[in-house]
């Protein structure tokens, strides 16, 4: 700063500049440290948190990579504070869970068929093969072809029972709803069946009406019905029993037969499912699994209760809808 004076005198005050540009050099320095120092950390912060948050995503996505291989047998297990990831992968574990049962059913499914269709394949086989050995009589040629049509038989009630259940799984049974009376189709039910020496007991409550698909229900009634007699020893007694209230129509059908034991009791409606007791007797053990599906179809229940050598109880219950 300059202070002219009197006489051509100046007055020159000056302060050294050195202290403040030592202190911007300073501030300079500090700053060319920082930013070398901040912008990597803040990149490798920003790739840390990034990282935690997607990496559930990638392993989910590495989980795809391994369904796609056709390893369903692990469960996914990602840790995650996530709520939105948890409930994810929950829903993922749980549709893996579906689709392994249903892989499971099948391959059983495939399984069991195969056994059933291959028995009385090989039984044809068989006596056809010992009957082309050596020329026969007519009358031995009658008697083969008469056991080869037992299996015959056996063989296309397998492909009606499997194309039954086939079409039940793909939703494509019309389901005809009519008024019908439901003593009628027992009676007339029983009296189709060939029942040789056991006796039919038919205890019905009067005027029983139901709104239900005939056909189908005959059909349920049928497979029931069949199976009493062909598990109750000659000499039997099969009682059949309908009751209603304002909401069901009941249909008990009980039999004095073999029984089913504590342990095949909760099998039988599987399909394929043949008890320790039905031994040799002609069946596919789809009938039973047929008629749950019925009945089902129909809004309504089927159980049974069982106590071994005195008999067997099949009680239908179906609610009136229309
Ligand atoms: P199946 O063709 O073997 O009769 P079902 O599905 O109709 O097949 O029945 C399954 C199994 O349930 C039978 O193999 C048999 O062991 C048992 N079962 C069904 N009904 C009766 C019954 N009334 N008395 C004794 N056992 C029965």
């Amino acid at each position: 700063m300059y202070f002219p004076l009197s006489g051509n005198r100046i007055i020159s005050l000056a302060k050294s500049l050195e202290e403040s540009e030592e202190m911007i050099g300073r501030v300079n320095r500090f700053l060319v440290i920082a930013i070398i120092i901040c912008v990597p950390l803040t990149i490798l912060i920003s790739w840390l948190i990034s990282g935690k948050a997607v990496s559930p995503i990638i392993a989910l996505a590495n989980f795809g990579g391994q369904l796609r291989e056709g390893k369903l047998n692990k469960d996914i297990e990602i840790r995650t504070e996530g709520k939105e990831i948890e409930t994810m992968v929950d829903t993922f574990n749980k549709v893996l869970e579906n689709i392994r049962n249903l892989s499971e059913t099948q391959k059983r499914f495939t399984q069991d068929i195969s056994h059933e269709i291959r028995s009385p394949l090989t039984s044809l086989r068989g006596n056809i093969e010992v009957t082309l050995r050596k020329k026969r009589t007519s009358e031995e040629y009658e008697d083969v072809l008469r056991r080869n049509l037992y299996d015959v038989i056996r063989l296309i009630r397998i492909a009606d029972d499997l194309l039954f259940l086939a079409k039940a799984d793909n939703n494509v049974i019309d389901i005809r709803k009519n008024w019908f009376d439901v003593n009628h189709l027992l009676s007339a039910t029983i009296e189709r069946l060939d029942h040789n020496s056991i006796r039919f007991s038919e205890d019905y409550k009067e005027g029983i009406e139901y709104y239900g698909d005939i056909n189908l229900l005959e059909q349920a009634l049928s497979n029931i019905i069949q199976n009493s007699i062909k598990y109750t020893p000659e000499g039997g007694i099969i009682t059949v029993v309908t009751e209603e209230d304002e909401n069901s129509v009941y249909i008990k059908i009980s039999d004095t037969g073999l029984g089913i034991p504590d342990k095949d009791l909760p099998h039988i409606f599987d399909r394929f499912y043949r008890g320790e007791r039905s031994g040799r007797s002609s069946g596919t053990g789809l009938g039973l699994s047929i008629a749950k599906w019925i009945i089902e179809s129909h809004g309504g229940t089927i159980s049974v209760e069982s106590s071994l050598n005195s008999g067997t109880t099949f009680t239908i219950s179906l609610p009136k809808t229309e």
